[in-house]
């Protein structure tokens, strides 16, 4: 039996990881945990001991003594349940990309030291850990991510000044959680995803490449020094991910059905539009910089995405409190928890000043 410990279990990838334990019998959930109510129902239903709304994550790990911890929690909340995985050395199913970009030394350090796995859940980064399984590491040229370019792709500046929520929550191929989506819609979220391979696999960022590709058919491709370029390919489905992270490394069978080649598949590739679209670039920045930067980012993307859900700021504006609250911020090393902590404070007060004072020049 593996116990799982399930962290969002509300969400989208909690929902789905539901699922996938449902379908397999040497798969059982110890721990249930989420950010708000109703959480009694799924936990009788499922029959699980250890339940929690809100509270500290890590003393809920402590507690249930997970063989895997599931870690689907959304934003930098998801950070000491990543932190107490590492330094314990159980494995760790990581959907929470906010956790590895804001605490990425931290977590780096913290892994290190407990020596346990990491299997990320991101559909593109468990693409890039199977692709990277095979070749020797010398061979390899660089990691390429892709970008479905969300809901807004191909829009000008001018056709981007007043998109709405909803416009924004209206994911051409992949369903997922307000938070998520409208990052896929900025790429900010593709920005995540960058600093999040640089922690995961230790690649520089100049190794790592985002091309834009529609149908999300494609995850990730590695390319070799000979040339060659190896693809991961699937239907943008999170189950396939959680299943490989939660089970690893025995890979079994998923609802999932397989790709319908015969039928067509469209691979279309292209360069994402960094001017329209600047998050992508200002977390390439932010990333390169290190320390605290990363941090920072995060936290600002977080206060912008919830004030353009809340209708206090428009969509050009969540880039604007992000640069500006970056440009705003001295970067210092981050070796700490409570580092970290305090630098995503004071980013969430930037952030919030920027919001609520309209500073930011949105053109
Ligand atoms: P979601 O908004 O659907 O669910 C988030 C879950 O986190 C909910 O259960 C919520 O109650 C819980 N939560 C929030 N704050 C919490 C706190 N302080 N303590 C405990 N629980 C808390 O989000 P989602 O789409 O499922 O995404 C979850 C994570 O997975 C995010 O980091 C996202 O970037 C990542 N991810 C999601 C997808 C996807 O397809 N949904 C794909 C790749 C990566
Ligand atoms: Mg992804």
């Amino acid at each position: 039996m593996r116990r799982i410990a399930l962290l969002g279990a509300t969400g989208s990838i909690g929902r789905q990881a539901i699922e996938i334990v449902a379908g397999r019998p040497e798969l059982e959930i110890c721990a249930l945990a989420s950010g708000s109510r109703p959480l009694d129902a799924l936990a009788a239903s499922l029959d699980v001991e250890h339940v929690q709304v809100g509270g500290d994550l890590a003393e809920l790990l402590e507690r249930s003594e997970p063989d895997v911890v599931l870690n689907a929690v959304t934003g930098f909340a998801g950070l000491p349940a990543t932190l107490w995985a590492l330094e314990h050395g159980v494995d760790l199913a990581l959907a929470n990309k906010e956790s590895l970009v804001a605490g990425g030394e931290v977590a780096a350090a913290a892994w290190r030291r407990g020596g346990g796995r990491l299997i990320p859940v991101d559909s593109e980064h468990s693409a890039a850990f199977q692709l990277l399984e095979g070749p020797e590491p010398e061979t390899v040229h660089s990691l390429v991510l892709t970008a479905s370019g969300g809901p807004f792709r191909g829009h000008t500046r001018e056709e981007l000044q007043d998109v709405t929520p909803a416009g924004a929550l209206a994911h051409p191929t992949w369903n997922m959680g307000p938070k998520i989506t409208v990052d896929s819609a900025t790429l900010a979220n593709k920005g995540l995803e960058l600093i999040e391979a640089h922690f995961l696999f230790g690649l520089p960022y100049e190794r790592i490449e985002v091309v834009l590709h529609p149908s999300s058919v494609v995850h990730a491709i590695l390319r070799l020094r000979d040339g060659a370029a190896l693809a991961h390919l699937g239907y943008p489905d999170m189950r396939i991910p959680i299943s490989y992270a939660v089970t690893y490394p025995e890979r079994p069978a998923t609802p999932v059905p397989a790709l319908d080649l015969a039928g067509g598949l469209t691979l279309e590739f292209g360069a994402p539009d960094d001017e329209t679209f600047p998050l992508l670039s200002l977390a390439r920045r932010a990333g390169e910089a290190g320390g605290t930067l990363p941090c920072v980012f995060n936290a600002a993307n977080e206060v912008a995405v919830s004030a353009f859900l809340a209708g206090s700021l428009p969509f050009l504006g969540i880039a604007a409190v992000v640069e500006a609250t970056l440009e705003g911020t001295e970067s210092s090393p981050a070796v700490e928890l409570d580092e970290l902590v305090g630098a995503d404070r004071a980013a969430r007060e930037l952030a919030n000043r920027l919001v609520s004072a309209h500073e930011v020049g949105v053109a």
